[in-house]
């Protein structure tokens, strides 16, 4: 059964917790950072964080507000990303009919630098990010590692209000828009960013561009025209999900 996550960012808190658990449960190093003026640290994804909690301020008359997004791949429902190198390298780039989740291996290595370019500007929300020093390119993976022996992914684990949320697709639009309808009642223009094309259910409560460029889709991403249109109009390709179960 295709999974979804359902992120409540009016249950955020900010704390990163999502975060650390992501880079503890995959064993990703460090990085070496600095204050930047702003709680968001590291400043951006990056090969050793396939999460960041994005943080915004603004004011709103005399008001400051604050909005929090836990930024991760959507896992999207036909991921443009597999689209554009899904056949550059057999095994690399993987979906997964099962569970809906989009995986990238180790086999990612063996992609160009042109292609991850191609790659990461066919992604509506900037997600994919390459090692300069290996040519990996990582992202998100869903915890399948967990997800395939039954157990949530580690930031939904790990989340301590509520905000991070993980299960069967039904189930969790269902709660989307449970939820959704009750924020509104507060906030107006809340609403579910995208959620019939990702796996990955936002609900914001402003205007999407107030939290972060890359809350919803973009078609302005960097994608050329000749590549959109390849897009477009693409073959149907089959699911390497036997590649993951073996
Ligand atoms: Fe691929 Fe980007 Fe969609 Fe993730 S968000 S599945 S990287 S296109
Ligand atoms: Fe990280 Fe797993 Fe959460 Fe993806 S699902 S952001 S890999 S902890
Ligand atoms: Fe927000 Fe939950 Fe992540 Fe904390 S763990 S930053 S509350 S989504």
């Amino acid at each position: 059964m295709p999974k979804s996550f359902f992120i409540d960012t009016s249950r955020c808190i900010a704390c990163r917790g999502c975060q650390i658990a992501c880079k503890e449960w995959h064993e990703l190093p460090a990085n070496q950072t600095r204050q930047q003026g702003s709680h968001q640290n590291p400043p951006d994804l990056n090969p050793n964080n396939y999460k960041v909690l994005r943080f915004s301020e603004y004011l709103d008359g005399d008001t400051v507000r604050w909005l929090f997004f836990p930024d991760q791949c959507r896992h999207c429902q036909d991921p443009p990303c597999i689209s554009v190198g899904g056949s550059l390298v057999d095994g690399a780039m993987i979906h997964d009919s099962q569970t809906g989740a989009v995986v990238y291996t180790e086999k990612t290595s063996k992609i160009s630098e042109k292609d991850f370019e191609n790659i990461l500007s066919a992604c509506p929300y900037n997600i994919p990010r390459r090692n300069p020093k290996t040519g990996r390119i990582s992202k998100c993976d869903m915890c399948f590692d967990r997800v395939s022996h039954g157990l949530v992914p580690v930031c939904v684990k790990t989340c301590p209000t509520g905000a991070m949320n993980f299960g069967e697709r039904k189930e969790i639009l269902d709660m989307a828009n449970a939820r959704l309808a009750e924020v509104k009642k507060t906030f107006p223009k809340a609403m579910l960013a995208d959620a019939d094309s990702v796996s990955v259910v936002y609900l914001l409560t402003d205007d999407p561009q107030k939290y972060y460029k890359f809350s919803v889709a973009q078609n302005d991403s960097g994608m050329d025209r000749k590549m959109f249109f390849a897009q477009l109009f693409r073959p149907v390709r089959k699911s390497a999900s036997s590649v993951l179960r073996g």
